[in-house]
């Protein structure tokens, strides 16, 4: 039922705003244990970031290791409309009022929704970087990069510089050169690369040719980019005057970090917390992924900025929470949330997630109101 245009059931028992890994699975948990659903996504097709991930995943069989991202999203779809969840595609929630009540917006409709519980995973948004010229046309975010070429399949451009070397900033490269795109350098600001070891050696093995302690300073070109010029930063991060360098590219891809999309949740009123080990603006919620307000649930990266394993397990927990907040406890619902907050310490238990665990533990002292 992915029919923006469908009959939508009343008294809906949870609505679930964004329709990645972790909404995805909130509704599927919300589901399965009998709560009537109604997902809202405003993409055409549901999976989120997973859509545009065509590299297989690694971890556990429990998390889809082995398995493409684009076909995660395949599985969990299907698992939707196996469970005829109503999913309104192509639908933005472009506002909640203060009745409670989401404003969606389809291609020909402006119309309202009310739900006795909303689950928020609308995701993250990509940061940009202020250089000269960073408005011209080939400068992208190295996500709209994954989506124009894995998604649309339309090869981005011939020679691609990357700004940033986070897992994002070694995957979208690799995914580029596979596209026969030519990828001139990666640029890092610290002296380190950011993201895990499997993508680095990767992109390592290409011959890449990697910055570090280097940064973007301008774009260069009239009409679109022609090329960049980058320079040496020193210990406080100053560009070093007389180490700039230029390079000829015709795309820049910015792939310095992720911040929380919480624009909508913020007219709910929920508390926010400043927690930049999370990711920035985060809204407040215990482990049951449960905000300030009783009727409102978050998971995924607008909880914490992280990966789609713990998006899907937080989803997890947020549909079988909000499921219990209406219809109490059973057995089921316990094991759901049991099992999945078991794996959520599992995963966090590795080194890579030292600062998530600090971050998640100032969240629960944070004193913000
Ligand atoms: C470029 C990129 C590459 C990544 N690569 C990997 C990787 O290789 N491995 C990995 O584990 N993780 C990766 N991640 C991270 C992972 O994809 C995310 O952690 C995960 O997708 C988060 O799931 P989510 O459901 O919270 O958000 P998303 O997958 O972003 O889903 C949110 C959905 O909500 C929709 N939405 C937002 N606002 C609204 C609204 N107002 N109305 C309706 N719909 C709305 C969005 O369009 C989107 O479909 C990557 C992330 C990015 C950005």
């Amino acid at each position: 039922m992915t029919d923006a245009q469908c009959q939508i059931p009343n008294n809906i028992d949870i609505c679930v705003i964004g329709g990645g890994p972790a909404g995805l699975e909130a509704a599927i948990a919300a589901r399965q244990l009998g709560a009537s659903v109604v997902i809202v996504d405003d993409n055409p097709r549901l999976g989120g970031q997973l859509i545009k991930q065509t590299h297989k995943f690694f971890g556990s069989k429990a998390h889809y290791c082995g398995v493409r991202g684009f076909n995660i999203a395949e599985i969990l779809t299907a698992a939707v409309d196996k469970l005829n969840i109503h999913a309104l595609t192509s639908a933005t929630v472009v506002g909640y009022y203060d009745n409670d009540d989401l404003g969606i917006l389809t291609e020909d409709r402006l119309f309202s929704l009310k739900a006795k519980r909303y689950i928020f995973a609308t995701g993250a948004s990509e940061h940009m970087l202020a250089f000269e010229n960073a408005d011209l046309p080939g400068v992208y975010g190295a996500g709209a990069v994954q989506t124009i070429m894995n998604e649309y399949g339309v090869v981005p451009g011939k020679k691609a510089l990357v700004i940033g070397s986070g897992n994002i900033g070694l995957i979208v490269p690799y995914q580029l050169l596979q596209a026969g795109v030519e990828v001139a350098a990666i640029v890092e600001i610290l002296d380190k690369v950011g993201g895990y070891y499997v993508h680095s050696a990767k992109i390592k093995r290409a011959g890449v040719p990697l910055f570090l302690k280097h940064t973007i300073i301008e774009a260069k070109g009239s009409d679109c980019v022609e090329a960049a010029v980058i320079t040496k930063v020193g210990e406080n991060f100053e560009c070093l005057l007389g180490t700039e360098q230029t390079i000829e590219c015709d795309m820049i891809l910015i792939a310095i970090g992720l911040s929380p999309l919480g624009e909508l949740l913020y007219q709910t009123g929920c508390r926010i917390d400043y927690i930049p080990e999370l990711g920035g603006h985060v809204p407040y919620h215990d482990d049951n992924m449960l905000t300030s307000k009783f009727h409102i649930f978050v998971c995924g990266d607008l909880a914490c900025i992280e990966e789609a394993s713990t998006a899907m397990l937080e989803g997890k927990i947020a549909g079988a929470k909000a499921y219990e907040s209406l219809y109490g406890e059973n057995k089921k619902s316990k094991e759901i949330v049991a099992q999945a907050k078991e794996e959520l310490n599992i995963i966090r238990s590795s080194p890579f997630e030292e600062r998530i665990l600090f971050g998640r533990t100032k969240l629960k002292t944070s004193t913000t109101k």
